[in-house]
């Protein structure tokens, strides 16, 4: 890869922005899951033990209204970092202003301060999530060196990525993006063969467009969960009341229907309820994904299950995005467990797996070690797939650049 990384950039006595993906799930004020704290400690230790005055930035949840700031504040994240590397992570409350200004200023070489969660720039005309220059600006003028760990939101375009990147006189990736892009980009570039991807979920319209680019890399795409049922439609089966997008995308899932004909694989059962609910499910009784009227198709059936077993039979790379059922409902996640234990099976196989349902259905099943890699960022992921730059990755440096001119200290107020 062109792009700079830390380990190419002398840290020591500067004042280093590092963008880490901490939006973790929290129930109350209590992190349920840390996975994401302890995937970017090996960048912030890097950092601080470079003799870095190091800034954490991350960004958690959505914030739509004053009244979400309480449930997303960043303080719990704070203290578990702190605890997991042993080491004083001071909180800063603010994400902008005097305060934040004033915390770096008298901040000493080794020290780490968190700011507050970037998205509370979001009730100001949304200037997180839509990249407000002067927020990039600001943040990039509380420091010498970006760096660019949050694989998760890499895919977007934010101040906090993206802004403060084209505005720093010095940025780099971080060891968690540098391995994500690396690990996935093995099972797409020249992968070993046989190679099969697995597209499952619900955003179909997001989705389609990997296939037309992933389908020539790899031998077999299944395409499973909400997805299929658009696909069926397109090959004129009823689909009842099933997950199914506008007419333009089943004119889409046509097309590749008929040019990637030998390379689909379709679900031949499913398991249905007459509503959206997590009700005992009813088997269909046809050997194709045909749904009565009045029924939907909420995960594959034991049929489907053993033609993707049949499938996956032999393969050395796997690729797998979405969940094949509505996994949140216990009576429609067996799809999905029996995929993750197929795959996680594989003799000799290179496993990569992104998107939120998947990797949670291999957690729940304790079978993380039998993947060769499990993804931080389903979206990133799914960018990747599509063979599409991400634009968190794009804004840094190449190996070849020359540090910028620093911008001037902007006002604190946007
Ligand atoms: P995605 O974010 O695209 O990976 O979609 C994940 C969502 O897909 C999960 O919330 C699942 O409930 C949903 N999903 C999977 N299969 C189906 C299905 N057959 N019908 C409706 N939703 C589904």
């Amino acid at each position: 890869m062109n792009k700079k990384t830390i380990d190419q950039i002398d840290l020591n006595g500067k004042r280093v922005i590092i963008r880490v993906d901490f939006n973790v799930p929290m129930k109350g004020q209590q992190i349920t899951n840390n996975k994401r704290i302890v995937a970017a400690i090996p960048t912030i230790k890097k950092a601080y033990e470079s003799g870095a005055k190091v800034i954490l930035l991350s960004h958690l949840g959505r914030i739509k209204e004053e009244s979400d700031k309480a449930k997303k504040t960043l303080k719990p994240v704070a203290k578990e970092l702190s605890n997991l590397i042993n080491k004083s992570v001071k909180f800063i409350p603010e994400t902008s202003g005097t305060i934040v200004k004033e915390a770096v200023k008298n901040m000493q070489d080794g020290d780490i301060i968190m700011l507050e969660n970037t998205r509370f720039e979001d009730l100001n005309n949304k200037s997180e999530s839509k990249n407000n220059p002067k927020l990039g600006k600001f943040w990039a003028s509380l420091c010498d060196v970006f760096i660019n760990d949050a694989f998760g939101t890499s895919h977007r375009s934010h101040a906090s990525n993206v802004g403060i990147a084209s505005n720093v006189s010095e940025s780099a990736i971080g060891y968690l993006v540098e391995q994500e892009i690396e690990k996935i980009s093995k099972a797409i570039n020249n992968p070993a063969r046989p190679a099969i991807a697995i597209i499952g979920g619900a955003k179909v319209t997001d989705k389609i467009q990997t296939i037309d680019h992933l389908i020539q890399n790899v031998d077999r795409v299944i395409i499973a969960g909400g997805m299929a049922h658009t696909f069926s439609k397109a090959q004129g089966l009823s689909v009842g009341n099933s997950l199914v997008q506008e007419e333009e995308i089943v004119e889409l899932a046509r097309n590749y229907l008929k040019k990637y004909q030998e390379k689909i694989v379709l679900p031949i059962d499913a398991a249905l309820s007459p509503k959206f609910d997590n009700i005992a499910p009813i088997y269909n009784k046809y050997n194709s994904l045909e749904i009565p009227d009045g029924y939907m198709g909420l995960d594959i059936g034991p049929k489907t299950i053993e033609l993707f077993k049949k499938v996956l039979n032999g393969a050395k790379t796997v690729i797998w995005n979405g969940p094949v059922g509505v996994c949140e409902f216990s009576n429609y996640s067996y799809g999905t467990s029996e995929l993750a234990k197929i795959i996680g099976s594989l003799p000799n196989a290179y496993t990569v797996v992104g998107g939120g349902d998947s990797v949670a259905a291999i957690m729940n099943l304790g079978l993380e070690s039998k993947f060769s890699h499990i993804s931080t960022g389903g979206g990133a992921c799914l960018m990747m797939l599509e063979g599409k730059p991400l634009p968190g990755v794009v804004a840094i440096q190449n190996k070849d650049d020359q540090p910028r001119k620093k911008v001037k200290i902007e006002s604190s107020k946007k």
